[in-house]
């Protein structure tokens, strides 16, 4: 069978297809609560869609049967039965991956861990948080806060998203500038292989030098290995004070100049710099026009400064002075400081809300690239004249293509590309791949800075990754996963 969204996949025919039996089998070792079941109860179907279809609504699968286990015990017994009986499986948490991981292509096992939210423990003196896989971002990081800590992650799906996904994806979000990567802040992870095997590296210590960090692999995996279950990460002391100010630029490198500014001005309180062009703006007033405009006039771009430190006064001091600074030397056109937090609250949504308002239209392309900070916007440009030469953009309904956008945590070189569409079409999709990737490989960037590959950009790892590197993550893949039931169809 070939599937109708996919016309190049083929699904494959050493996995099982669910029975009757099968679905027994699991009702009997998670209980009634534990599975959603459109096998044996095709009335069931309805509430099996939502987790077939993935955050964009671009992804759709077939899936029949959602697992939801309650302990890692429980996903233990449930892999080993699926590995045993060949049954293809993908891991989902909550469902906000933006490349078409985590959703079935086909008739695959979804393996939910919506119902693993047990905060395992915290310490208070380290700061060390465990969390079951299943633990809500925004839930997270609120248990935190009443602690005087912080989740060292933080991004505009922390609603929905759960840990255990963001581990998966190794997401970056808006603050990576400051508290670094998940590969860093990460200390130990409980994961469950296809054979049913626990692995327990839940270690708590900063400092481990035994041997191969194989937590690692599961970091960014996207359930291709097995099952993140549990998860013990390093949390920093919550600032006490938090600066946010919203600048307009006339340029692209006008906002590099401010970039660096902030880093020698502002160096150990910046904790987030965002860009947002002028597009992405446009976008947010078509879909909120109540919402109130940061800024009055017009301009070409505008960046997002947050500063996180422990004195108030001295922060709002650095940031005033630093605003003074570069609308002195006319680096930036104007800009406004949040005087409370519920303005810092505000100016964020107008950075935070550009994902949700791009798919008001009706699709969008999406590219999450790495590109060296010089050239970071150029593509933009380079996608926008492309699309426009090829006849493809335009303001009217017979255009497909409606703008090209670019946004992005600038701090850490990562460009968002999106290009929202009336409808998706051909014709776009090919003036955009492999071009996007070609741009990008010419000048050693990555394809994807933190989305990950999933179905999306399967194809294309060849751009950032050479042939040694994948055939070793193959090599790894069958070690974990000799029968491929992990999350199969997708990168790897
Ligand atoms: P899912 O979408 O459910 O799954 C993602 C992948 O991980 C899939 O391949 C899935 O199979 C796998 N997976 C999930 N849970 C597990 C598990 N327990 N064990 C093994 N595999 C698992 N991403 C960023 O990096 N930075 C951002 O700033 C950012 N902003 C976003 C803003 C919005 C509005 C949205 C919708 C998304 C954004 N994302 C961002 C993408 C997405 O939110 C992140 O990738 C997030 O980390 C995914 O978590 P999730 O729980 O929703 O995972």
């Amino acid at each position: 069978r070939t599937s109708e969204r996919y016309p190049e996949l083929k699904r494959d025919t050493r996995f099982a297809t669910l029975t009757p039996e099968h679905v027994a089998y699991f009702k009997e070792l998670l209980g009634e609560n534990g599975v959603i079941d459109a096998v044996t109860e095709p009335a069931a179907q309805d509430d099996v869609e939502p987790f077939n279809s993935d955050w964009m609504g671009k992804y759709r699968g077939h899936g029949q049967l959602v697992l939801r286990p309650g302990s890692t015990q429980e996903v233990s017994k449930v892999l080993k039965y699926c590995n045993d009986q060949r049954l293809a499986v993908v891991p989902q948490g909550g469902n906000t991956g933006l490349v078409g991981g985590s959703v079935p292509v086909f008739d695959e096992v979804v393996i939910s861990m919506g119902r693993m939210q047990t905060i395992r423990s915290f310490d208070n003196l380290s700061g060390t948080l465990v969390v079951d896989a299943g633990v809500v971002l925004e839930v997270a990081d609120a248990y935190l806060a009443e602690r005087g800590y912080l989740f060292p992650l933080d991004l505009g799906a922390k609603g929905s998203c759960h840990v255990g996904g963001n581990i998966s994806t190794n997401a970056g979000g808006l603050r990576l500038l400051r508290y670094g990567s998940l590969h860093g802040t990460v200390l130990g992870v409980e994961a469950v292989l296809p054979d049913g095997t626990i692995i327990d590296d839940l270690c708590k210590l900063r400092k481990n030098n035994t041997g191969y960090d194989l937590k690692q692999l599961f970091i960014g995996a996207e359930g291709t290995l097995g099952m993140v279950t549990g998860v013990s990460i390093a949390c920093p002391q919550r600032p006490a004070a938090v600066n946010v100010a919203f600048l307009g630029l006339s340029s692209y490198e006008q906002a590099v100049r401010a970039f660096s500014e902030a880093k020698s001005q502002l160096s150990e309180i910046l904790s987030a710099f965002e860009l947002m062009d002028a597009s992405s703006q446009d976008i947010v007033r078509t879909v909120r026009p109540d919402a109130r405009r940061p800024l009055e006039g017009e301009h070409g771009f505008y960046c997002l400064i947050e500063t996180s430190g422990s004195n108030a006064e001295h922060d709002t001091a650095k940031l005033e002075a630093f605003l003074e600074d570069v609308m002195e030397k006319e680096i930036v056109e104007d800009g406004v400081l949040a005087q409370d937090e519920t303005q810092v609250k505000a100016l964020w949504t107008w950075r935070e809300g550009i994902t949700e308002c791009l798919g008001h239209l009706g699709g969008v392309y999406k590219y999450d690239l790495s590109i060296p900070l010089s050239e970071l916007y150029q593509l933009v440009e380079d996608t926008r004249t492309r699309l426009a030469s090829l006849g493809l953009i335009g303001d009217s309904d017979e255009f497909p293509a409606a703008k090209v956008v670019g946004y992005g945590h600038m701090g850490d070189g990562n460009l968002h590309l999106n290009i929202p569409v009336r409808r998706y079409d051909a014709a776009v999709e090919q003036a955009l791949e492999p071009f996007v990737y070609e741009w990008i490989a010419a000048r050693q960037g990555s394809i994807s800075a933190e989305h990950g590959l999933g179905l999306a950009k399967k194809k294309f790892i060849g751009y950032s990754r050479n042939d040694t590197l994948v055939s070793l993550m193959k090599q790894i893949k069958k070690t974990f996963d000799p029968n491929g039931i992990m999350n199969p169809y997708k990168y790897i």
